[in-house]
């Protein structure tokens, strides 16, 4: 199965991507992480997106057309794959299909703007190995540490309130598009996000299986 998941920023793409994928047994890719590796490991294309991404604009699109040529050509993508945070705009959904990706199913998780920006104020990442939580909804065991790599959870750069809406704006200029992209082709499911993480995973296995 291919899959992507669209969203505004903190809508919960990334819980609910690791969810399929353990579910389906397929890989969820983040574009987001990859770039946030890279960015870690200080290779030149973490260098070039660092200040877009900081900044809450979108790394251009030939850089993360590249990002996602190269993951999609490795082996355990073979039996399918979950995209989550690509496609991003129009060229990059068209570049998808010009690579010849037949995608199954667009999931969109809708929440509304209040709640995102209340949302990302609680979320903490791993500076280790980038796993998700959230002061509320989905907080780790011990508080600061990630329950996967013990590494410490921290804020993300970019989860900073002024740039959360910079985010919001280029996600409703340059991402919801996508939604009538995908409309047309009949294979958009929206689900509305819930406040509970556990309805919003129920609602996004009845749309992957339905
Ligand atoms: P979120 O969905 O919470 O915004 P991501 O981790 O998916 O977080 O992305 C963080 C940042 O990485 C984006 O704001 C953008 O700068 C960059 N990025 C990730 N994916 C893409 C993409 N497909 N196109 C352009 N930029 C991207
Ligand atoms: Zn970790």
């Amino acid at each position: 199965m291919k899959l992507i998941l669209l969203g505004a920023p903190g809508a919960g793409k990334g819980t609910q991507a690791e969810v399929i994928c353990e579910h389906l047994n397929i890989p969820a890719i983040s574009t987001g992480n990859i770039i946030r590796e890279a960015l870690k490991k200080g290779t030149e294309m973490g260098l070039k997106a660092k200040s877009y991404m900081e900044s809450g604009a979108l790394v251009p699109d030939e850089v993360v057309i590249g990002i996602i040529k190269e993951r999609l050509a490795q082996d355990d993508c073979k039996n399918g794959f979950i995209l989550d945070g690509f496609p991003r705009t129009v060229p990059q959904a068209q570049a998808l299909d010009e690579m010849g990706v037949v995608i199954d199913k667009v999931i969109d998780i809708e929440v509304p703007d209040e709640k995102i920006e209340q949302r990302l104020s609680g979320r903490r990442v791993c500076e280790n190995c980038g796993a998700s939580y959230h002061t509320l909804y989905k907080p780790s065991n011990t508080e600061g540490l990630c329950d996967k790599c013990g590494g410490r959870t921290v804020i993300r750069k970019d989860d900073q309130p002024e740039t959360v809406r910079d985010r919001l704006k280029t996600y409703h200029e340059q991402t919801e598009p996508l939604k009538e992209y995908y409309a047309k082709t009949g294979k958009l499911v929206i689900v509305e996000g819930q406040e509970e993480v556990a309805e919003t995973t129920k609602l996004t296995l009845a749309a992957v299986e339905g």
